[in-house]
């Protein structure tokens, strides 16, 4: 398989995933939901998930063509951490995904950290409940920088479609499994050595400033142990989600989400760093 081509497969694996995996969480939530469900759950979720339709079309107008020319040029001229390598391809695959994930801790880090960041990265943050439609729930400023940055690790760490479509399945289905208002219990316990769980990303959107800046992995949370950014508590059930100043009402409407980088930071004072 060349750097172009992808098993027939893997879009559909990807569809799949975000079907199936919004499918069981969603009724997971409804049946057994970890704390009570908001208020107005299906105004709640139509809001998030019409954020999403929107921000993938306009994604994939602006970066799909982008992201396959960048792909070809690496590929034609051999650039990239993982083709100097001389690794087997299953070796780079799992490389790419360790890679990839560690990014995105920097990422994730980096938007809490600086201001201009945090203004499009606290609309993930002003959700004042929690649930797989939360997910999604990302302003579009965040996905544009974000986006633009990823074309440079594309011919940095030598990546191929398939590398970036795995990772992308793989985010789909995790992020939705963490953001659940679920509970498993005891294994979530066991399992966030491995990865990010519902309870461990719960602590992630309290109000709470230290825990705010905690727990930034996405997929395996290796990086928030080696990084000494874990943090848990006893009871994830009282937590109180979402942002002081960006908790009203207004702020939740579809208007308000888009506008919230617009909001002046020194008079909401929200920025997690300022505690
Ligand atoms: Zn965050
Ligand atoms: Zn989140």
């Amino acid at each position: 398989m060349t750097d172009l081509e992808l098993p027939e497969s893997s879009a559909w694996w990807k569809a799949a995933v975000t079907i199936g995996g919004f499918t069981l969480f969603w009724t997971w939530e409804t049946f057994w939901p970890f704390i009570a469900p908001a208020e107005h759950r299906l105004r709640h979720a139509g809001r998030n998930v019409a954020i999403a339709i929107a921000n993938r079309l306009m994604l994939a107008i602006l970066f799909g063509s982008a992201i396959v020319g960048v792909v070809q040029i690496s590929a034609q001229r051999e650039w990239g951490l993982l083709r100097q390598s001389g690794m087997s391809q299953g070796f780079q695959f799992l490389m790419a995904l360790l890679l990839l994930d560690g990014w995105m801790y920097v990422w994730h880090r980096a938007n809490h950290r600086i201001p201009f960041l945090w203004r499009f990265h606290r609309m993930h943050h002003s959700d004042r409940s929690m649930d797989v439609t939360t997910a999604t729930r990302f302003h579009i400023g965040e996905h544009l920088i974000s986006s633009l940055l990823k074309l440079g690790l594309i011919p940095l760490f030598g990546l191929s479609l398939g590398h970036l479509l795995l990772y992308e399945t793989l985010v789909v289905g995790i992020t939705m499994f963490h953001h659940a208002n679920i509970s498993l219990g005891r294994c979530d316990a066991w399992l966030r050595w491995i990865l990010v769980t519902p309870f461990m990303h719960k602590v992630h959107h309290s109000r709470e400033h230290v825990e705010t800046d905690s727990n930034f992995s996405t997929v395996f949370s290796v990086w928030d142990h080696l990084a000494r950014s874990y943090r848990m508590r006893t009871d994830c059930a009282t937590i109180a989600f979402g942002l002081q100043d960006l908790a009203d009402a207004d702020w939740q409407t579809i208007k308000g989400m888009l506008i919230t980088p617009l909001v002046s930071i020194s008079s909401r004072g929200s920025e997690p760093e300022d505690q």
